[in-house]
């Protein structure tokens, strides 16, 4: 992974509130029975429960899978905001709707998610499909009382804007949040949970720790994104769950509480939303 050594383990548990176990940078392949190594690394430094998101058929397929073979997983299932606008190209969109809405139902799928919107990755020629699918997502959700993970690059005003539309779900959770201070305060007021990622622990994120520091210790939400976004010191290498204490020191400090006490509350906040394990 680098040459740094592995974190020093949590005081308490914890738990990745966003991970794609699936998804390997170098494009390999990987199996079900990958995660059984990668899973028992994170256990060993606390990091004993994750979110595994899938993000497109496939992906969100191997989601449900893995969170019934393993105990320490649960799902979230969506099309990504990028993936809407290929599978509208396509003619696809309607029966890969048919199909999230059919797993979404499963008891191991906790959360829809992510959907959003990502003006970085997809032109404006897919604005028009991203906040459709966005629309959707939402309306799936509060149809079946689950929380809603949201993905937000770029597009904070509009994403703001739809939530609001739309009545989002009384669980919203802000994925790998990138929004200033203002935005920060906005999402608080509006009872949103903002996940923070490694990139809150980047030399030049400080607009992002001031933004978590306005932030209430019961709406936080810690997370790695793997395979992306390692935290410091790692930046720019494979991410994984067993990085996330990392990530949960930086915050602690940011936020002036212990790391068992950011540990224990960032846990229940979990629980509270995805239900026990
Ligand atoms: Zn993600």
């Amino acid at each position: 992974m680098s040459s740094h050594p592995p974190p020093e383990p949590l005081p308490r548990a914890v738990v990745d509130n966003h991970t794609h176990l699936d998804i390997s940078r170098d494009g390999r392949d990987i199996t079900l029975g990958d995660l059984g190594p990668a899973l028992a690394a994170a256990a060993a430094v606390g990091v004993h429960r994750v979110v595994q998101i899938g993000c497109d058929l496939p992906s969100a397929r191997f989601a449900v899978q893995a969170a019934q073979e393993y105990a320490g997983v649960v799902a979230g299932v969506a099309l990504h905001p990028n993936e809407a606008p290929r599978l509208a190209a396509a003619g696809r969109l309607e029966a890969a709707y048919a199909e999230i809405a059919e797993l979404a139902t499963h008891p191991r799928v906790r959360v829809i998610g992510e959907s959003g919107l990502d003006y970085f990755r997809t032109g404006p020629d897919g604005v028009a499909a991203q906040q459709d699918s966005f629309r959707w997502h939402i309306a799936l959700a509060r149809r079946l009382g689950k929380p809603l993970q949201v993905h937000d690059r770029d597009a904070h005003e509009d994403v703001l804007r739809i939530l609001a539309e739309e009545d989002a779900p009384p669980d919203t959770v802000m994925h790998c949040f990138s929004g200033d201070v203002a935005m920060a305060r906005a999402c608080v007021a509006r009872g949103y949970v903002l996940s923070f990622s490694g990139t809150v622990t980047f030399k030049n994120s400080r607009d992002l720790r001031n933004a978590l520091a306005v932030v209430p210790l019961e709406q936080v939400q810690v997370e790695t994104d793997a395979p992306y976004l390692a935290p410091h010191p790692w930046r720019g290498k494979d991410n994984s769950p067993a990085l996330l204490p990392q990530t949960v020191r930086v915050m602690a400090g940011v936020l002036g509480v212990s790391v068992a006490e950011l540990c224990e509350v960032t846990s229940a906040t979990a629980q509270r939303l995805y239900g026990p394990w």
